[in-house]
């Protein structure tokens, strides 16, 4: 996908950076009094998802730059926080939440970084350890080649030691990053999946071989680094397949020098489904054993999901005994069975990761 029109909010049409990107991208350019007249223009049409790509709202964030992440209390949470810095992106994964997330679907990066970096010194203020991402509501990476903004980032954690950064993506946008004084309190991770879901659900995403070279350049700069297979998506031979990628990943990179993974089955509002369908008609994703959970996500049927997550838990732990694996909202059921204990008994997900951190990355508070 690629930008075809800027549009810039009136608000923030003389600051330095919207001058900026608007030189960076030689594309048609609007200056835009009602973001809602922009916005409605949006609704009409039959695929505003691939609309809202191609086009870039510059604007600011009237709402807080750092936030908990949107977890629910029937799975459990991991206490993360996201920092806000932009929406939606340009890569188009057919299972893409956020196709449905925000309304409505748009690229739009925000601006007023002054008030964002104010927001990251008050959490630093705080005597507490953080884990906060930029990749939620966005791909960490695909800002960069408009706005360097993950190298302020950077920067600006390698300055404290009470909170990570973690940046997570599916691109290799790595190079201007290599060589940056990060004092390990920037994380760089990965989506993970197998080449067949990369393949034929991942659009514009960089091949496993490429994420998995850029990850090896980080850790040779020494770098955390951490990796997420989600969503895990259930096929004919998908065990195989991600065991397959496992061996890859542990075939080239330390796995003392990985923070944590992540595992989570692929899950979906039901109003996804449409979108997936009408926008990715090849896509046999939704046709799974899928039940509606508590917090309304479609989720394989729990059997499904627990008989995976134990072959896949089984062979990191026969690659790298001691990594930290854990599990994206899933219940107690499911970590019991694949991990063979709850994390209530040791402290709770997020002391678990906290504890991940201070190991990996020198956090104290
Ligand atoms: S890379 Fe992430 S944010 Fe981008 S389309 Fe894929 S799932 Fe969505």
């Amino acid at each position: 996908m690629t930008i075809k029109k800027l549009y810039i909010d009136e608000a923030v049409a003389d600051y330095p950076l919207s001058l900026e990107i608007k030189r960076r991208l030689p594309i048609p350019a609007e200056t835009v009094a009602s973001p809602e007249t922009l916005f409605s223009s949006l609704s009409g049409l039959s695929d505003p998802v691939s609309a809202g790509k191609e086009m870039l709202f510059v604007t600011q964030n009237k709402g807080a730059f750092v936030r908990p992440c949107p977890g629910t209390r029937y799975y459990t949470c991991c206490g993360y926080m996201i920092l806000h810095i932009g929406t939606f992106c340009l890569m188009d994964c057919s299972y893409c939440i956020l196709q449905s997330y925000f309304h409505p679907p748009l690229l739009q990066y925000y601006v007023n970084q002054d008030e964002m970096m104010t927001a990251l010194d008050g959490v630093f203020s705080q005597s507490r350890i953080r884990r906060i991402g930029t990749g939620e509501f966005t791909d960490s990476l695909i800002w960069e080649p408009i706005d360097q903004i993950s190298a302020r980032l950077i920067r600006k954690f390698a300055a404290q030691s009470q909170a990570l950064l973690e940046l997570k993506t599916k691109t290799v946008n790595i190079d201007h990053l290599l060589s940056l004084p990060h004092n390990r309190k920037t994380v760089m991770a990965w989506s993970l999946n197998t080449e067949a879901v990369i393949r034929s659900q991942e659009c514009g995403a960089a091949s496993l071989d490429a994420r998995l070279d850029a990850a090896l350049r980080c850790q040779a700069h020494n770098y955390p680094l951490a990796f997420h297979f989600d969503p895990l998506i259930i096929y004919p031979g998908c065990v195989e397949a991600y065991i397959e990628v496992i061996d890859r990943l542990f075939d080239r990179i330390h796995s003392d020098n990985i923070v944590w993974i992540s595992l989570g089955s692929f899950r979906f509002m039901p109003d996804l489904k449409s979108i997936i369908e009408h926008r990715f008609p090849d896509s046999k994703i939704i046709y799974g054993e899928f039940i509606q959970g508590l917090d309304g996500k479609m989720r394989y049927f729990k059997p499904l999901r627990r008989a995976l997550y134990k072959k896949i838990v089984d062979h990191i732990r026969y690659r790298a005994p001691k990594v930290c694996v854990y599990f994206c909202m899933e219940d107690d059921e499911v970590w019991k069975h694949a991990l063979g204990y709850l994390p209530s008994e040791y402290g709770g997900l997020p002391d678990i990761l906290d504890r991940a951190a201070i190991r990996h990355c020198g956090l104290s508070h």
